[in-house]
C-alpha cells in the first residue's frame, strides 16, 4: 500500500524546483505500483497569486502528469482542521497564546527555525492579563523535551528536539489562518498518505510533524527529502529569488533537465512527456537521487 503525493502552494507559478519534486514524488509512487495525489495548499490567501492555483493544474497536466482522484483544496478543508484542533484541545495538548511576535521575540534565542517560543502563555501558573483576553489568541501545541528522529529515505537519520529547537509552536494563527503545520498532518492523515517525497527545505518541519502524528495517534509516514535546486548564487529557487515559470512549450527540455537531476539514466531524446515520465518509472531508483543541493544556473545564467 502506497499512497503519495505532491502539495504546491498557489504562492506563485510551477519553477524548476517544483517540477523536480511532482517527477521524483510521482516516480516514486507509480515506481512503488501508488497512488499519487495533487493537494493544492490554498490556505494563506493573502500570499497567494490570482490565478497560480488553475495555472498550477493546468502546467502539471501539459507535463504530462495524471494524479488519481479529485484535485484536494486546502481552502475547502476547514472543517477537517477545526476538527484535528479540537482533539488536541480535548487531550490538553496546545494552548491559547496571547503574545504578540514583539512581546517574546526580542528576547527569544534563535533555533532550528526562526525564534524559539518561550512557552509563556503555556506555563503552568500563567493567567491572561485582561488586555490579553481582548486579543484572539493564536493555538499553540506543547513540545516534549525529547529527541525526535526518523530514517530519511535520501538524507539519511534526522533527529530535533522539538521542545529546544523550535519551541511549542503555533497550529491556528491569530489572524484565523492554519498553520502549514497542522493543515499538511491533518491531510496527510485524512488521504491515508503513506510516503512523502518533497523538498529539503521542509526536512526541518519533519519533526514537527511527526510530533503531530504521535498526538493524533497516528502513523509515521516514510520521508524522502529531495535536494534543493539553486541559481548561481546557491539560492534556493523561489518566488523570492525570481524562480522562472515552467515554460509548457519547452516540457520536453525541461523534463529531461530534471530528470538529470535525478540520475536518471540514459535518457531518451523524445519531447513527449508521457515517454519521459513513464523512462523515469521505470528506471527510478532512489538511491541514485543526489543528497546535496544542485546548481541549475551556470555564472553566466544559462542552464546546467
Ligand atoms: N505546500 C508546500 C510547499 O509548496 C509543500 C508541503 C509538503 O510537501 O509537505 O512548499
Amino acid at each position: 500500500m502506497y499512497i503519495g503525493r505532491f502539495a504546491p502552494s498557489p504562492t506563485g507559478l510551477l519553477h524548476i524546483g517544483s517540477l523536480l519534486t511532482a517527477l521524483a514524488s510521482y516516480a516514486d509512487a507509480r515506481a512503488h505500483g501508488g497512488r499519487w495525489l495533487v493537494r493544492m495548499e490554498d490556505l494563506d490567501p493573502p500570499r497567494e497569486m490570482k490565478g497560480a492555483a488553475a495555472d498550477i493544474l493546468r502546467t502539471l497536466e501539459a507535463f504530462g502528469f495524471e494524479w488519481d482522484g479529485e484535485t484536494a483544496f486546502q481552502s475547502r478543508r476547514h472543517a477537517l482542521y477545526r476538527e484535528t484542533l479540537g482533539r488536541l484541545k480535548s487531550a490538553g495538548l496546545v494552548y491559547p497564546c496571547h503574545c504578540s511576535r514583539k512581546d517574546w521575540q526580542n528576547a527569544a534565542r534563535a533555533g532550528a527555525d526562526g525564534f524559539v517560543y518561550n512557552g509563556r502563555c503555556g506555563a503552568a501558573d500563567f493567567r491572561p492579563s485582561e488586555t490579553d483576553l481582548l486579543k484572539t489568541p493564536a493555538w499553540r501545541i506543547r513540545t516534549p523535551d525529547r529527541v525526535i528522529g526518523f530514517q530519511d529515505r535520501i538524507v539519511g537519520h534526522y533527529a530535533q528536539n522539538i521542545a529546544r529547537d523550535i519551541g511549542d509552536f503555533v497550529l491556528l494563527r491569530a489572524d484565523g489562518c492554519w498553520a502549514y503545520q497542522l493543515a499538511v498532518v491533518a491531510d496527510d492523515i485524512e488521504q491515508g498518505v503513506t510516503h512523502i517525497v518533497r523538498g529539503q527545505d521542509l526536512l526541518v518541519s519533519a519533526p514537527r510533524q511527526i510530533h503531530l502524528q504521535q498526538c493524533l495517534g497516528a502513523p509515521e509516514p516514510s520521508y524522502a527529502h529531495l535536494p534543493l535546486l539553486t541559481n548561481a548564487q546557491g539560492q534556493k529557487w523561489s518566488k523570492q529569488t525570481l524562480a522562472p515559470a515552467l515554460n509548457t512549450a519547452k516540457r520536453g527540455q525541461l523534463l529531461r533537465q530534471a530528470m538529470r537531476y535525478l540520475n536518471i539514466p540514459d535518457i531518451p531524446e523524445t519531447d513527449t512527456p508521457q515517454d519521459l515520465l513513464a523512462w523515469t518509472v521505470q528506471h527510478w531508483d532512489i538511491a541514485r537521487v543526489p543528497k546535496n543541493a544542485i546548481c541549475t544556473e551556470r555564472q553566466d545564467g544559462k542552464a546546467v
